[in-house]
């Protein structure tokens, strides 16, 4: 924190304390005259000197400070109390409360507030009651806009979405998840407001609307001793530098909390619940499939048009196996993840459908989903520092789901919450549940993760990169764990991916995926083996081989993925396509048969006559 932070805490306690025993401090009266003699300077019976009619200026200003700082405080509570909950509203629930509420605090916001103030204190009356609550409410609108920005920040956080994917409840999530975390920006605001609140009541005070004489206020007591400013200077200087320190303490203090905010936030994620598009097909579960995803679309809308960013996904999952979904950054692999949890963007429309063992998921209000997340279908995010809340013990939180939806005590909770700490290999689990997250290595976070994961006993885990913010061991090590308690627990993996070694050690089958489509599928030994759609193969071609010569080049795929915005007719790889026809353009690939698995999307597959020897295709293939 630094130096200051500490000296700037230092005098805001002082002077707190001054005020609060201001009565008990051996001083003369703040009105008492004659107290010494008149416009006298700093002496060791009157530390601060006295003013023009002999009154004691420390007694003065301590007792100024009840008032300076008394409507600093109240009035942003005031602020806090009526702008808190309605920018928590506004930023959690977003739509018409959003709207509605902005737009009210925007119109608040183009007010003249100075002028307001002393508009409403002259016509009200100039007392401490008066000015505190004008002040009050003129930080409303900040409140508001300050909390709002904060709770759309932390709402769309990984581990917001991961109490989502467990199935927590709204206010459950806002108490315990959003609130602690908002509470830090709010303390940093609370800090600056204060500061501004005491410049505002001194520049009132200065004008002779805030509280009266012969009680001293800060402002006030400037006002009187400035016609003293050549006889008897220390009058204005006294309550104008402890004014002076206590504004910069309490804007240093705030400072402080702010850089400590800002740290921690960096983030993702959106809202729950996705409008469904017109079904294409109808619904018809396959026997035996664990997860079935049938023509799974999700469109969503944007200033530039409509992003499809899942177009028509099917698949099967069946138990025991691990499914892999690989292609490059923005082809729909997350987006396809979160569609089948049914946790989307703002402004998402999905269509389709995902059967669970037969029950069709799509169909589900948020109440059942809620049942489902978590208990039937774990999640492992990407960054296990994000997953987790920074505020919040590791045994609170590997409890949570226990106790949400297996009704477990307490301690039951607790003795669970140590097995399963202890099934994914962390030493000491006891000892690991009083910790926080930033006191653990990455490895040890994830295995946190996969921990909640797995508390309910999923039917399926997806694990979403879980391995690319580990080094090279820690992956290999996260990812035999969750391979061994497949094996253990007799459930299905849903892995996306980038890393072709990991898919091709782990996967029993692969989804190739590309502009939100699926352009290759098929068992992992055949796909890597032979590869039909030419993305696949440029895929398999980039990636790094420990039997590459000392300074090869890696090959890359040229172009850059479509805007899923305007994707292009026909075939969406065919700009980048070495192996591209006339007919590519015209027509857009259906998923067709190599064998009864195999399924690739190209006109002219990698090994086909046509594609044998395309044009330039050296220059783009291995
Ligand atoms: S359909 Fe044509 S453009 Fe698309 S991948 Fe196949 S050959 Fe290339």
């Amino acid at each position: 924190m630094g130096i200051g932070f500490w000296l700037a805490t230092g005098w805001i306690t002082l002077v707190l304390a001054a005020a609060a025993l201001a009565d008990l401090l051996p001083f003369a009266g703040y009105d008492e005259t004659l107290a010494g003699p008149p416009q006298s300077g700093p002496s060791a019976a009157h530390w601060f000197g006295t003013d023009g009619l002999g009154r004691d200026v420390l007694s003065r200003v301590v007792h100024g400070a009840r008032v300076s700082l008394g409507v600093g405080i109240g009035a942003v509570l005031l602020g806090l109390v009526i702008g808190g909950p309605l920018g928590v509203l506004a930023g959690y629930r977003k739509g018409v409360a959003d709207a509605v509420i902005m737009a009210v605090n925007d119109v608040a916001l183009a007010f003249p507030s100075l002028v307001f103030a002393l508009a409403v204190v002259a016509f009200a009356g100039a007392n401490l009651r008066n000015v505190l609550i004008v002040l009050g409410v003129l930080g409303i609108p900040a409140w508001v806009r300050l909390v709002r920005g904060a709770t759309l920040s932390f709402a769309e956080r990984e581990f917001v979405l991961a109490a989502r994917v467990l199935g927590v409840r709204d206010r459950r999530i806002l108490w315990r998840d959003i609130m602690p975390n908002v509470a830090v920006p709010a303390a940093s605001y609370a800090f600056i407001g204060m500061a501004v609140v005491i410049v505002a009541e001194g520049s009132l005070a200065f004008l002779g609307l805030s509280v009266q004489a012969p009680t001293p206020t800060w402002g006030g007591l400037i006002n009187e001793g400035r016609t003293l400013m050549e006889t008897a200077p220390h009058v204005v200087l006294a309550p104008s530098v402890v004014m002076f320190l206590t504004v910069l303490s309490f804007n240093l203090v705030g400072d402080r909390l702010r850089a400590l905010a800002d740290v921690r936030q960096s983030g993702l994620e959106p809202s729950r619940q996705a409008e469904p598009l017109p079904a294409a097909t109808r619904p018809h579960a396959v026997g035996g499939a664990l997860l079935q995803v049938e023509d799974l679309r999700t469109h969503i809308s944007t200033p530039r048009g409509t992003v499809k960013a899942v177009d028509g996904v099917s698949f099967t999952l069946e138990r025991g196996k691990t499914l892999a979904i690989v292609g490059e950054s923005g082809s729909g692999k997350s987006m396809l993840i979160r569609s089948i949890l049914g946790l989307l963007p703002a402004g998402a429309s999905r269509g389709g459908h995902v059967h669970l063992e037969g029950d069709d998921l799509t169909g589900c209000s948020p109440e059942e989903m809620r049942q489902v997340l978590g208990r039937r279908l774990g999640t492992v995010f990407q960054d296990p520092m994000t997953a987790l809340n920074p505020v919040r013990t590791i045994g609170t939180q590997v409890t949570e789901p226990l106790r949400v939806h297996l009704g477990m005590s307490r301690k039951q909770a607790r003795q669970e919450a140590e097995r399963l700490l202890a099934s994914v290999g962390i030493p000491d689990p006891p000892r690991m549940l009083r910790r926080y997250p930033h006191q653990l290595s990455g490895g040890m976070r994830q295995r946190v993760t996969i921990a909640m994961a797995l508390s309910c006993g999923p039917d399926v885990l997806f694990a979403d990169e879980p391995t690319t913010a580990l080094d090279v061991t820690i992956q290999d090590q996260v990812l035999r764990l969750v391979h061994r308690l497949r094996e253990e627990r007799d459930m299905a993996v849903v892995l996306v991916s980038h890393d072709l070694s990991v898919v091709r050690q782990w996967a029993d089958e692969v989804i190739v995926m590309y502009a939100g489509k699926v352009v290759e599928r098929g068992p992992a030994e055949q796909l890597f083996a032979r590869p039909r759609m030419p993305y696949t193969e440029a895929l398999l071609q980039a990636a790094p081989r420990l039997t590459d010569p000392p300074h090869h080049r890696l090959r890359v795929i040229p172009g850059r993925p479509p805007d899923l915005a305007a994707v292009p007719e026909g075939c969406a790889f065919r700009p980048r396509c070495p192996y591209a026809q006339d007919r590519c353009g015209e027509e857009a690939p259906p998923l067709l048969a190599d064998t009864r698995d195999h399924l690739y999307a190209c006109w002219h597959p990698a090994g086909s006559a046509v594609a044998g020897a395309p044009e330039g295709a050296e220059s783009h293939g291995r």
